[in-house]
């Protein structure tokens, strides 16, 4: 029988160490029931029909209270349902994988169980902290903190851990720290041994904690970190200094803002995060259809009549061919026709649909590709200027100096900012350290929702604006707002670098 449940580990926290097959599952599923630690960047492969549900909205988030969880697994699948149980790190380690297995089977459901990333090795990746080493480590015991080593009745074996000829992990064990550390002296372990604690392993929010074992309770307490937390003890964390690469890369432990549309964001997301930031997405603009078709329509009937076809944005290349193809047409009705692109990505949009751009400009404004275009074509050129229902008018304006320009609005844009986004609140806390604002309409949006606390951090200096291009940057002054940041040229890769290049000088 095929499975109606997959057992799916989500790995420690950074959505790229969930694997290919807990891809594949989420992407064919009904119901993802998910874990607190399970990142949420990976509910996002879920069809958008798929129920997501928390265990924490179920109440089920602590070991003594997952029967609602099994209770809803088991009701979904007798409903011929396919379920995704997404579980952080590995389901079977300290996940209770087994035994939501075991209740599926007793119910005689069938599933499947897929592997993750478990914590430790997350944070032995990402603070560099090899769990075994030739030199250092021939073994490694991964072990539950969650048990009180003072209780009489503890099913560990303090005098064998102490004694373990290798590396310890402990999971779930922070709180009890202090009795860890000292359970192990007491038995016997070294106190001089070196010790790390790993908040948020393998996320831009990663701290690492590293001390003499008998120092460990003392240098963590003053840290005031929230966990999740693992222990990690042995010789193999003095070889830190050596292998933390993630705690070097240049944006890491950021909070970056992202505030382009939710379906655009993700590259940025991505990127930022591969930095060593934590991107906080806080979508600004939304795109959706015109409001009326009539204009775009009657331009796709007469395509013959135009010598070009110009593109300021990757979303007006996809909502036009959208439409071409929705109109029972095919991009053989562009065969005459010129393309323009004002970027790489627009450009990038446009290969997608197999077209190459006959005009990209060097510099990707509306000021360039107006003057690069009037270069190119004869005065008296039919151009058709396929954009967004709001915007600057200085393409059309330039363009009709010696040209006939039809304009016509494929998407509308809206304002998007929710006033009680959770983004909002860290801002006000003084949390976030760069709002990236990637268009001016953007960067409007964004400005107009800040209240006066808000607006405050980014005069002090707290949070930093970083802006795509100039015109950018210009409309965040007039807002009264200073820019830190500024892209040589318009992309979001060139944000990125001169974001980079001002975080290695400013230190
Ligand atoms: N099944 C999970 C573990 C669940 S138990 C796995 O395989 O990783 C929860 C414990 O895992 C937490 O108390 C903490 O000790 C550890 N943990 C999970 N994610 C973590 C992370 N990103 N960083 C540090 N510890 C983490």
């Amino acid at each position: 029988m095929l499975p109606r449940v997959f057992l799916v580990g989500a790995g420690p926290g950074h959505p790229g160490l969930a694997t290919l097959r807990a891809v594949e599952c989420l992407r064919q599923t009904d119901v993802v029931i998910y874990d607190k630690l399970a990142p949420a960047a990976l509910l996002d492969f879920a069809p958008a029909h798929a129920e997501k549900i928390s265990v924490v909205e179920l109440g089920s988030d602590h070991v003594e209270r997952s029967q609602p969880t099994l209770d809803l697994m088991i009701a979904k699948a007798q409903q011929g349902k396919t379920v995704v149980r997404l579980k952080g790190g590995d389901p079977l380690v300290f996940g209770r994988g087994g035994e939501e297995a075991q209740a599926l089977h007793a119910a005689g459901i069938p599933f499947e169980i897929v592997p993750g990333v478990t914590a430790a090795l997350g944070a032995a990746a990402f603070a560099g902290i090899p769990l075994t080493h030739r030199q250092h480590a021939s073994a490694v015991a991964i072990v539950t903190g969650h048990e009180d080593p003072g209780k009489p009745e503890s099913a560990l074996d303090w005098p064998a851990l102490a004694r373990f000829p290798g590396t310890l992990v402990f999971y779930m064990g922070i709180a009890r720290l202090e009795r860890i550390t000292k359970a192990l002296i007491e038995h016997g372990k070294d106190a001089a041994t070196p010790a790390a604690v790993v908040y948020w392993a393998s996320t831009g929010a990663q701290r690492t904690m590293d001390a003499r074992l008998v120092d460990l309770p003392p240098t963590v307490q003053h840290a005031g970190i929230t966990p999740p937390a693992l222990i990690i003890i042995g010789d193999v964390v003095a070889l830190r200094p050596e292998l933390a690469w993630f705690e070097k890369m240049p944006l890491f432990g950021k909070r970056v803002l992202v505030t382009r549309p939710k379906l655009q964001a993700g590259d940025l997301v991505t990127k930022l995060a591969a930095l060593g930031a934590v991107p906080i997405a806080l979508p600004a603009v939304e795109i959706r259809e015109p409001m009326d078709w009539t204009a775009v329509d009657r331009a796709i009937a007469e395509l013959q009549r135009y010598d070009w076809l110009v593109f300021t944005s990757a979303n007006g290349v996809y909502a036009f061919l959208g439409r071409l193809l929705h109109q029972n047409r095919d991009l053989r009705s562009l065969g005459h026709t010129r393309l323009a692109a004002i970027g790489p990505k627009t450009a990038a949009a446009l290969r997608s649909y197999h077209l190459f751009g006959d005009l990209v400009p060097a510099k990707y404004q509306s000021e360039d590709l107006a003057a690069a275009l009037l270069e190119k074509i004869k005065p008296g050129a039919r151009i058709l200027l396929a954009r967004a229902d709001r915007g600057r008018d200085v393409l059309r304006q330039e363009l009709a100096k010696t040209c006939t320009v039809e304009q016509i609005a494929v998407y509308s844009q809206v304002d998007a900012v929710e006033p009680n986004h959770p983004a909002l609140e860290q801002l006000r806390r003084g949390e976030i350290d760069f709002i990236t604002l990637t268009s001016s309409n953007i960067a409007k949006a964004i400005l107009a929702a800040l209240d006066e606390v808000c607006r405050q951090r980014i005069l002090s200096g707290r949070t930093r604006l970083v802006s795509i291009s100039p015109v950018t940057s210009a409309d965040i002054r007039a807002l009264g707002l200073p820019v830190a940041v500024e892209a040589k040229s318009a992309t979001s890769d060139d944000m990125l670098e001169a974001l980079i290049e001002w975080q290695i000088a400013a230190g």
